[in-house]
């Protein structure tokens, strides 16, 4: 039987999608699309079905052709109508594309990295000869500039000029897009690998970088071509049939019933935290608060739409200060790949694009704007984990902060004005300016990060690396052991009747192996993010607002400083969320809001606490000094003003000494100061022992 026939797809339509066109033909021309599930397809006809995969064009052709001249009850015909098939089951990794699957039917899936604005391509060309008048229509397939030869009219035969009319000439809308895989198709920080895709007319500008989508299309070749000419290379695009967007969170992640049933045994495990948090980055040593904060963040808390519109993230931030070497980076890339969606990049990434989005020109080589998509962008419903935030670039930095709260990115440039989804949570880390961290310096100078966007920080958490013999010792015998369980692992599999067995490489490795397999532990995230929404209520509420006011009520004294934002009490609903997440229940208990007490305290205890008073001071978060450390600064700065005053300008340091002891101010910590003004540039020592304000 033949299967490709006008008729045969007539009787198709019939029987599968009477009503769709009828209803295509009520709106047309404004909808140009008829929407066709491949299954049906292939319950119609098996035969056909392989035909449209193996010979698209050819079959499409047919098929077009029959819905364009289908026979409709009102007087209308569907001539620019587009048959897009959908639903194509077997997929095709972007890194798995060969040449079989040139001029093919296929599917693939992935993250829109880049799109151009829609432009108009020319179709067909009308051409004038200047010779005689005549109009020539030359159709434009092939991407370059095609001219007529000569003019066709008989008695005049020209070879040009010819002019091209552009009111009789017939174009269509186009748009480019860079396709790149998933970050959950990828294992172990591999990079991603893209595919460039051609799409017309009515499904053009209908997809925004950082849009998940699964496009269907015949794969093209066409010729590299180099400075020494052509090259018998070929690179591929899609040119798509269709492409469908999905938003559906963690549905790329299979939970068997069997999986099902272990996670939700370790739920009800008592020691289910500790647990979790054991397997996270088993292979480093401590930083215990550090991994339960990490923990709750890969669980967040429930992101809530109000009936007014407005939307309240649920995403936890979490940001890691400190000094260089102390496993920071590897935590990082540790939770990218825990994570079920997770992007590793570095504050001074090499893409256009940073951190949030760009636009940039001609990024396909024909002239047009693209928007790239950053990595925040790129990281929507998932963790991006940003290394080096110190080093962002300036675009980033002030882009950064709608990321943060409002979760979306904005861009207006070069005409193309654009929204995109950012709805991730961001663990970043940042080294101190000087290499090391300075107690003495508030950490929003030290990271050069505005305090404004440290405040959006849900955890702050400052590591210092501090020789303490006990702590190090730990920390080296842990390395150790991680390499040698390494090494036996590597000599039993690389060397020729290794006297090392299976039982040693278990024994040696049982120090780094995580209580619960990186593979279960991302499920049971995407399981408690799927299917988990705790609710706060009764002691563990009053709790929470008890702990906040009491934090509050430190600035209620006049002199001291104004201590907590609401933003503290924000983030401490998110953690106590998450932390019911952790053992799957809808309940936030008053031990959840106990935890999470005990977790923001300790970080409130590093970053914006004030040793001097005792108390906790947000002006270190948001101004970068405390009030007490302020005010001590002002009183030695009119000490020196003072004695200045009276020796001509210049002061000496032991008067300085002499009048601040008398003020309270131990001599070293004012030597320490003084160290501080100067390195701010307040203060300079133009003789040995004086120094002058400037
Ligand atoms: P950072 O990003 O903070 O500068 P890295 O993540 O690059 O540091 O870590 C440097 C190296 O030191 C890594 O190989 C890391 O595994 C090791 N290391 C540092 N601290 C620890 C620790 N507590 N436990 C295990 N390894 C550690
Ligand atoms: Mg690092």
């Amino acid at each position: 039987m033949k299967t490709d026939t006008s008729a045969q797809w007539d009787k198709f339509f019939n029987r599968y999608y009477i009503g769709d066109i009828l209803a295509l033909a009520n709106e047309y021309p404004e909808s140009r699309s008829l929407y066709v599930d491949f299954v049906n397809i292939e319950k119609f006809d098996s035969d056909l079905a392989d035909e449209l995969l193996e010979h698209p064009d050819r079959i499409l052709n047919v098929a077009e052709e029959a819905l364009r001249s289908f026979d409709l009850p009102v007087k209308k015909t569907l001539s620019g109508a587009h048959l897009r098939i959908t639903n194509i089951p077997q997929k095709v990794k972007i890194r798995d594309l060969r040449s079989i699957h040139i001029s093919k039917l296929i599917a693939v899936e992935g993250l829109v990295r880049m799109a151009t604005e829609v432009r108009p391509r020319l179709l067909v060309a009308a051409f004038e000869c200047s010779g005689c008048g005549e109009t020539m229509l030359v159709p434009q397939s092939s991407g370059r500039f095609v001219e007529p030869y000569m003019c066709k009219n008989e008695g005049c035969g020209r070879k040009g000029p010819f002019k091209i009319k552009l009111t009789e000439s017939e174009f269509v809308d186009a748009q480019k897009l860079r396709v790149q895989e998933s970050p959950e198709d990828l294992r172990g920080g591999e990079q991603p690998q893209t595919l460039d895709v051609n799409i017309e007319d009515d499904i053009a500008g209908i997809v925004a970088p950082g849009d998940r989508v699964i496009v269907a299309g015949v794969l093209r070749s066409y010729q590299r071509i180099t400075r020494e000419g052509k090259s018998t290379f070929f690179d591929i695009i899609l040119d798509s049939v269709s492409i469908e967007t999905k938003d559906k969170e963690f549905t790329e992640i299979d939970i068997t019933p069997e999986e099902e049933e272990e996670i939700v045994k370790l739920s009800k495990d008592p020691g289910i935290y500790k647990k979790i948090i054991a397997s996270i980055a088993p292979s480093i040593y401590g930083y215990e608060e550090v991994k339960e904060a990490l923990a709750l963040q890969l669980m967040s808390g429930v992101p809530k739409n109000l009936p007014d519109g407005a939307r309240i993230r649920g995403d936890v931030h979490v940001l890691l200060v400190g000094d260089p070497g102390i496993a920071k980076s590897q935590l990082l890339r540790y939770i990218t790949k825990l994570a079920p969606r997770g992007i590793y990049t570095s504050g001074r990434s090499s893409s256009a694009a940073g951190l949030t989005a760009a636009a940039v020109r001609d990024e396909f080589g024909d002239g047009r704007w693209t928007l790239e998509a950053g990595a925040l962008v790129l990281a929507d419903q998932g963790i991006a984990a940003v290394d080096e935030m110190d080093k962002m670039r300036p675009e980033d930095r002030s882009a950064i902060h709608e990321a943060m709260e409002q979760q979306t990115v904005s861009i207006a440039k070069a005409g193309i004005i654009a929204t995109l989804k950012s709805r991730c949570s961001l663990l970043g880390a940042a080294n101190p300016k000087y290499g090391r961290f300075d107690p003495y310096e508030g950490i929003a100078q030290q990271i050069k990060m505005a305090p404004a966007l440290l405040s959006r920080f849900d955890l702050i958490f400052v590591l210092k690396d501090e020789p303490d013999i006990g702590r190090d010792s730990a920390i080296a015998s842990h390395i150790l052991r991680a390499h040698h369980a390494g090494e036996l692992h590597a000599h039993r599999t690389n060397v020729a009747g290794s006297g090392v067995t299976h039982a040693d490489v278990e024994g040696a490795m049982t120090v780094i192996k995580p209580e619960i397999m990186p593979d279960l532990l991302r499920k049971y995230i995407a399981y408690a993010k799927r299917g988990v929404y705790p609710i706060i209520e009764g002691d563990a509420m009053d709790l929470l607002i008890e702990f906040y006011l009491g934090l509050r009520r430190q600035g209620e004294d006049r002199d001291s400083p104004v201590p907590v934002t609401a933003r503290q009490l924000e983030a401490l609903v998110r953690l106590c969320e998450a932390s019911a997440r952790m053992r799957l229940s809808d309940e936030v208990t008053i031990d959840d809001a106990k935890r999470v007490i005990r977790v923001v305290e300790s970080c409130l205890r590093q970053v914006a606490f004030d040793a001097e008073t005792g108390m906790f001071d947000a002006d270190i978060i948001t101004t970068g000094v405390s009030k007490s450390q302020r005010d001590k600064f002002k009183i030695l700065r009119g000490i020196i003003r003072d004695i200045a005053a009276e020796h001509g300008g210049m002061a000496s340091k032991d008067d300085i000494y002499a009048k601040a002891e008398e003020q309270g101010f131990d001599r070293e910590h004012v030597e320490d100061m003084l160290k501080r003004l100067k390195t701010q540039g307040e203060l300079y020592e133009p003789t040995q022992g004086n120094v002058r304000l400037s």
